[in-house]
């Protein structure tokens, strides 16, 4: 079958952590993954975005399938059990939730700009280079830092169940999809 622009997504998903190397402003355009499957959950009650449109989905399928990093394992049935995904589902929303505090904090002036990313949510990996002071305000540089590594650790995540089990196990538990399947499925019982 012939491929179509979206099926070369998972390359925007590589230039997207590119770029917030050399410039972390580029974070913010990671907003676009996360409202646009949330607006096709609400609008249209599908999940579009997750079979079409995931870029982060391709290049796990792309990684694990076709370069064959994965070890294509079952993966183990608590990954994909309600009480874990909704688990990991707030416990993503709280982490987001720290970082809007932080920025709240910095744009307050009751916090200072943190040039550094939080992987794994631990471990402080400086990252200055890839913003000079001043070119806008700190608040938005610190959300760009917090997004940017809620971006990466998840990603990473994804990386690593899918090289020990499936391709594509990050998306049984993936806070996104997790969140999209609730609101179609709200939405459906509400149209019956
Ligand atoms: S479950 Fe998450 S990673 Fe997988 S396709 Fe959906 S949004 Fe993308």
């Amino acid at each position: 079958m012939k491929k179509k622009w979206y099926d070369y997504l998972w390359i925007w998903t590589i230039i997207y952590f590119v770029l917030g190397f050399f410039n972390i402003l580029f974070a913010w355009l990671g907003m676009i993954d996360f409202l646009v499957p949330l607006i096709f959950a609400i609008v249209g009650g599908n999940k579009h975005f997750c079979n079409t449109y995931c870029g982060r989905g391709q290049l796990l399928r792309v990684m694990g399938t076709h370069c064959h990093c994965s070890r294509n394992k079952t993966t183990p049935k608590w990954l994909s059990s309600k009480w874990f995904r909704y688990g990991f589902l707030i416990f993503f929303l709280a982490m987001f939730g720290n970082i809007v505090f932080q920025t709240y904090l910095v744009a307050a002036g009751a916090g200072s700009l943190k040039e550094a990313l939080k992987l794994f949510w631990t471990i402080r990996v400086p990252w200055h280079w890839a913003y000079s002071a001043g070119f806008v305000p700190d608040w938005i540089a610190q959300f760009s830092f917090g997004f940017y590594s809620l971006m990466l650790t998840s990603t990473l995540i994804g990386l690593i169940v899918m090289a020990l089990y499936k391709p594509r196990t990050w998306c049984t538990f993936c806070p996104m999809g997790t969140m999209t399947q609730t609101i179609c499925k709200l939405k459906h019982r509400k149209e019956k």
